[in-house]
Parts: C-alpha cells; structure tokens; sequence
C-alpha cells in the first residue's frame, strides 16, 4: 500500500488511512489531496482570507457525523435521533459565545455568505415580520389574509441596507446587485475618503441621517484599518437602524484580543457575521453572534434560509473555538499585526505604494500602479515566483474590478507557520524585486500602449525568487507531522 505520509507520526498515520481509503474509491481525488498539499507547500501564502488549520479540526470534519440531519436548533429538531449533534451545537455555540463575550452564537452557516443570509433573515423576522403580525393581531404569517401578505412581503422587501462599497473593501454579500442581499434590500454604499482612503464617520453619519436605514452594515474584505465600532453604533442609534458587522475576515483578531473596546464588534452590534476559516483558522463555514432580543429570530434560520446543519463542520468548529480561547492564539492574533506591519513599512521602504500608509490588522493594500503595473500582471508575476496572493480593486480605481491596481497581501498564514518580523523583511525584498523585474508587453491596442494582462518576468528575477521562497519555506514546513 501507498503511504506518502510519514508512519511514525499519529498525524502521518492518519492521513495515509485516508489517504488510503479514498483511494481505494478515487485515485484521482486522492492525489489531488497531495497535489494540493505539495501547492500548499511551494508557495507562500500571502491570501489575505486563507489560512491553515489545525489537523485536529480536519479529523472532526471527517467523520460520520456527516450522515445525520438536524434541522432545527439544540433540543428543538424537526428531526428524531439528534441527541449527540444537540450536544455537538452546543458546545460549538458556548464555545463561541465564551470566545467573543456574546450572548449567543449561531453556528450552523454552512459560510460566510451563508451567515450574512442568516442575519439579513433574522434582522427582517425581528423587525419587520414580528411587529406587522402583531399590528395584524395573528400569531404567524398562515393567519394573514392574501392582502396582508402582500403588504408584508412588500415591506420585507423595501428595508434599507447601508454598506460598504465593493471598490472601498465591502462583500459582495453587502448589497451587490447580482447578489440575493441586493435584491432583498434597497441598497446604498458609503465609501472611504477620497484623500485618506479611510472611513469618515461624520459622512457616513450624514448620509445615514439621510437615508435612514433599517441595517448599518460595517466589516470588509478589504480595508487595512481597525474600525471604531462605538461610532459605527452612535450612527445607528441616531437613525435607529439595526447595527450589523461582519467580521469575516478579522474574527481572529477579536478572538486573539487585538480587536477591544471600541474595535470589538461584538461589544457593540446587535447581529456580527463571521466565516470561521479565515484569521479565525477553524474549518471553512459561518457563524452568527447577537443579542439576546435577536437570538429566537436567529433560531429561525430553519425554514428561513437553510436546512440541516453540517454536524461535522459544527464539530470541526467547537475544536477551533477551543483553540482560539488558548493563550497562544492570543499570542497568534498579536503576532499576525505585528507581521503585517512590518511587511507594510518594509515595503514602504523600499519604494512601494501602500494604500493608507499602512495597517492596523491582518492585510495591506498595494498601489501597482506607480510601476506601470496593473494588479491583474502583479499578481500573474508573483505567482510564477512562487508568491501566492490577489489582485485587489482600490477604492476609485481606474482598471476596474477586473484587471485592478492592487494587490491584497494578508499574513495570517504565513504566521501560522512561525513566520515573524525578519520574514516579513526578506518577503518584502522578494516581492519587490519580483515586481521590479515584471514589465508590461507592448499592446498598440490599450489606451496607454502596454497590455493590461501581458508582461514578461525576467528569468532570472523569477529563479531567485523561487530560490528564495524555497529556502523560507524549508524553514517553515507546513504540517511537518505529516511528513
Ligand atoms: C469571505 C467573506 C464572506 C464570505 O465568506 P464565504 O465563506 O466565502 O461565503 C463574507 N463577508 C466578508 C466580509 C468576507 O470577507
């Protein structure tokens, strides 16, 4: 038999019984586990919204929790047989609550879309469906006449939604038109500031005031500054709007404590969204946080939007919950910071753009454009030299969504593997001289006479690169249990 992993570690052993078991039904999938393993491990992961995940919540995910179904919540199913899968949700929920300090958590989105789903439903049922079935003097929606439902399905519909623009850092998930959020609500976008590329709170205010939302949405994809979630809840109290967060992307930081007091959502919204495989580092899934008054609504995310709950995955989570309450992912959330900072003043040493002029959190922001570079080649470049990371719109870019003028680099991987400040340092020599070495092709078709997608690496920039990374990573294995 096969083993491509290491048989004297309990690690290495239990992924050659894997291994060995999906291949016996599909070698095909069983060496794109490898394949990708070996990806993993020849590149260096600068995706701002990728990590990598203890082994430990890859076993609880394969398991035979997989074939039990459980609509409903803990000790409320519309299913028979849920006793262990009630226990399973609810220490993933505890666990949560405990993690962020919120009144309940809601650890059944099977994503980060999913979670915003949840809580757009739960925002609507609580506010929108509940008082008009009281106005309406019946206890559910099967006790209204066919024009009243019309009237509510109307006012489900006209709620007001206040996000983030997709060019500022926001979701697609926030109101764009060719996403669901976009159809369920009438949406309007605040952006950063023109000058600083920063929130400003008194226009957000003034544009809130004016439009009155029934939802303030705040969280990012892309924004390398903290937020002041205390102003962000004054706005929405001052328009009595519903203040939602969705900390995606930067739920490990508020795990690992970097996020407190005025930056922590959880203090100050009623309903925070999170996936929790990003900063996080649990399995890839969703997870709702809110207040006490939003927790039976919530609770309807079955019929609402879903049906059964991923028991493996709620497992998976209840072990990266645990993880994250340690003091070493405390230890983690700082250290993630501290790279990306100084990955930002390293580059802005040697000569590149970095948008805001730096970070607070766990991605920065590269302005390409000022080399003659779209995002679009950056990105191409540095992935032939063994750089793995996204092209990123910038807020008011000129090459659009498409070909961009940034690049999104976020070092919560890369500190995963023990990388720390000296790393950050060579990184950024690496990808400066990558980007140096990179020059568009002529293209006598393009506004400016050089392609937008073409571009020639020098050969030699592109194996001292790959020379270098190959070193880094030699140091920093990833899974070194394995093998
Ligand atoms: C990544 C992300 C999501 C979506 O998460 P998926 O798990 O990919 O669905 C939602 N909101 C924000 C802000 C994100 O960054």
């Amino acid at each position: 038999m096969n083993k491509p992993f290491n048989p004297e570690t309990l690690e290495g052993q239990y992924y050659n019984a894997l291994y060995a078991l999906i291949e016996k039904k599909s070698p095909k999938i069983a060496s794109s586990v490898i394949d990708e393993l070996n990806n993993q491990r020849s590149s260096l992961k600068l995706i701002a919204s990728e990590n990598y995940s203890s082994l430990s919540v890859q076993a609880a995910m394969g398991t035979l929790l997989t074939d039990k179904y459980a609509e409903g919540f803990p000790y409320h199913r519309f299913y028979a047989g849920c006793e262990n899968v009630d226990l399973i949700e609810e220490e993933a929920s505890l666990k949560a609550a405990k993690l962020f300090g919120a009144d309940y958590a809601f650890v059944q989105p099977h994503s980060g879309s999913d979670a915003n789903l949840c809580a757009y439903h739960a925002i609507l049922h609580k506010t929108v469906e509940l008082p008009f079935l009281e106005k309406c003097g019946v206890k559910s929606i099967d006790a209204l006449s066919p024009e009243q439902w019309k009237e509510l399905r109307i006012k489900l519909q006209s709620g007001r939604l206040l996000a983030l623009d997709y060019y500022s850092g926001g979701h697609l998930t926030h109101g764009y038109k060719h996403n669901v959020s976009g159809k369920m609500f009438e949406v309007s976008f605040y952006s950063v500031d023109k000058n600083t590329m920063l929130l400003d709170y008194e226009a957000i205010r003034k544009q809130a005031l004016e439009i009155k939302p029934l939802i303030l949405l705040a969280g990012y994809s892309a924004y390398p500054r903290k937020i002041n979630f205390r102003k962000m809840r004054e706005i929405a109290d001052e328009c009595s709007a519903v203040l939602m967060v969705d900390m995606a992307h930067f739920a490990g930081l508020v795990a690992g404590k970097v996020f407190e007091g005025d930056y922590d959502p959880v203090k100050w919204a009623d309903v925070v969204t999170s996936t929790t495989h990003k900063t996080l580092r649990g399995p890839r899934g969703g997870l709702v946080l809110c207040k006490e008054s939003f927790k039976d609504s919530v609770n309807k995310a079955c019929p609402l939007m879903m049906g059964g709950p991923l028991a493996q995955v709620m497992a998976a989570k209840a072990i990266a919950f645990e993880e994250a309450l340690s003091d070493s992912f405390v230890e983690y959330a700082h250290q993630i910071v501290k790279n990306t900072s100084f990955l930002a003043e390293s580059l802005m040493k040697e000569g590149v753009t970095v948008v805001t002029g730096g970070t607070d959190n766990h991605l920065l922001l590269v302005d390409v454009s000022p080399m003659g570079l779209t995002g679009r080649i950056a990105e191409s470049a540095l992935r032939e030299a063994h750089l793995m990371m996204n092209r990123n719109a910038l807020p008011f870019d000129k090459n659009g969504p498409w070909y961009t003028s940034g690049l999104r680099m976020g070092t919560a991987a890369l500190t995963t593997l023990g990388m720390k400040e000296k790393e950050m340092a060579e990184i950024a020599h690496i990808i400066v001289n990558v980007l140096e070495n990179t020059k568009p092709n002529n293209d006598s078709s393009s506004a400016s006479g050089k392609s937008r997608s073409k571009y020639t690496l020098d050969p030699k920039a592109k194996e001292n690169a790959i020379a270098k990374v190959k070193e880094l990573l030699d140091k920093f294995k990833l899974y070194p249990e394995l093998g």
